[in-house]
């Protein structure tokens, strides 16, 4: 690992010990900048070993909405961890799962009305895709088991959700030969997609496919690219024309992101299936859910055990998750959330304006609290993220993009410091 930590006072001997055996995500291993060693968190605000303090523009993965250590979750993790951290769900069910199933379908516009609990955003989105296929199965349409997803989509490491993310956005490239093929449409990036082609391709081969697979109004990890709500409405319509179970995966959107708790909202469309994970429990807990219609619930509901769903990860719903997924919904209904979301979007258009005079400025965007600046290109990545954490922000560019998705409860003076470092950042590019 490049720069081999040495031990010194400002280096715990944990981070020293442990570096040798620990194998970090999406890194060559062997020229991998050392991690940051962090002690802290609190607010909008990570406190590292040596004392530094970074004004966090991620949200840890676009997770901690309402900042890091809120005490409301707080206190409802630690009040469940002494009544039941976790129990099986075979056989078993507990109030903070059940709650929050209930929650969670009166939240969600449309007829999504069956819970079912997984860890992972991944295994949210793998669980989708089973209940897809196997909708098909036991309507009678067994040959129903590809899917369509777009350029640009992202969906998660899994075997299934790789197969339906982009290969092109470089993260699952090498595994391109060893997982199913689905078919990846490319819609352009124009506002008003042109979806002849999607028209056309289902109308030879629906048949075979089983569904429709896509993040609504932004696509995150594939370089925060803003789609239409017209494109959510037009797969609609294609999704029942063609007999195909339609996806949204929220994963990223969900949960105020966008201006509005679920992005599909904005287009008054509503899907078949739902993923949820990252900000459901602001934060804290791993835990997602896919969440399905009636219409798709009704297709396993019978008195032959074939068409059960078969899947139960061995922590689903696990009860700490739950309990701190419901303090995050309370949260969303005691405190602005939606207004802080508002007031960040205008903070956000204000203070990245200057980047579009800037040369290697493609392009601007801003939607709700997510913020974007598109490159040309980056020529070296990792220097571009140490230059940020000299000055004091975490910013992680992905690709050619330098985005922002800050904690909602984020302060106006530690929003106008991460777009103002940005805005510096930029500038001091080589043409
Ligand atoms: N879908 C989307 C839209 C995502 O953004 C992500 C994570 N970046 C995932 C799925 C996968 O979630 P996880 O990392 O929790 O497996």
């Amino acid at each position: 690992m490049a720069g081999q930590a040495s031990k010194s006072s400002a280096i715990p001997g944990w981070y020293a010990d442990g570096l040798e055996h620990i194998w970090l995500p999406y890194a060559q291993m062997k020229t991998v900048p050392p991690p940051l060693p962090v002690v802290r968190t609190y607010g909008a605000r990570i406190m590292l070993a040596d004392g530094r303090e970074l004004i966090d523009g991620i949200a840890s993965w676009w997770t901690a909405c309402h900042g890091y250590n809120h005490s409301h979750i707080r206190q409802a993790v630690e009040a469940q961890l002494a009544r039941v951290p976790h129990v099986m769900f075979g056989g078993l069910v507990h109030e903070q799962a059940l709650t929050l199933a209930r929650r969670l379908a009166s939240l969600l516009p449309g007829d999504l009305r069956r819970v079912f609990f997984s860890d992972s955003g991944s295994v949210a989105v793998e669980v989708a895709m089973k209940m897809a296929v196997q909708y098909w199965i036991n309507t009678g349409k067994p040959k129903k088991t590809k899917f369509v997803a777009f350029k640009h989509s992202y969906h998660g490491d899994t075997q299934g959700a790789m197969s339906v993310t982009d290969p092109a956005i470089g993260i699952h490239d090498v595994f391109r030969e060893a997982y199913p093929h689905h078919t990846i449409i490319d819609i352009g990036r124009e506002p008003e997609p042109d979806l002849t082609s999607l028209a056309r391709f289902l109308e030879r081969q629906a048949g075979e496919y089983a569904g429709i697979i896509v993040e609504p109004l932004v696509q995150g990890a594939g370089g925060m690219i803003f789609r239409s709500e017209k494109l959510l409405r037009s797969l609609r319509q294609l999704a029942d024309g063609a007999d195909q179970i339609l996806i949204f995966d929220e994963i990223f959107t969900g949960f105020g992101r966008t201006g509005t708790l679920f992005a599909y909202e904005q287009a008054g469309t509503s899907p078949d299936v739902i993923t949820l994970s990252k900000a459901l429990t602001g934060g804290t807990l791993p835990l997602a859910a896919t969440v399905a219609t009636r219409k798709v619930f009704d297709a396993f509901w019978s008195d032959d055990p074939k068409t059960a769903l078969m899947h139960g990860p061995t922590y689903m719903a696990n009860a700490l998750a739950c309990a701190a997924a419901n303090a995050s919904l309370d949260l969303f209904e005691r405190e602005p959330r939606m207004r802080q979301v508002a007031d960040i979007s205008i903070a956000l258009e204000r203070g990245l304006a200057p980047c579009r005079d800037l040369p290697r400025v493609k392009e601007v965007r801003v939607k709700g609290a997510i913020g974007a600046v598109e490159l040309d290109r980056i020529d070296d990545l990792d220097r571009l993220r140490a230059r940020f954490v000299e000055q004091g922000v975490f910013v992680r560019p992905i690709g050619n993009i330098i985005y922002l998705t800050p904690a909602f409860t984020i302060s106006s003076d530690e929003l106008t410091t991460l777009t103002g470092t940005i805005v510096k950042t930029v500038r001091e590019l080589k043409q």
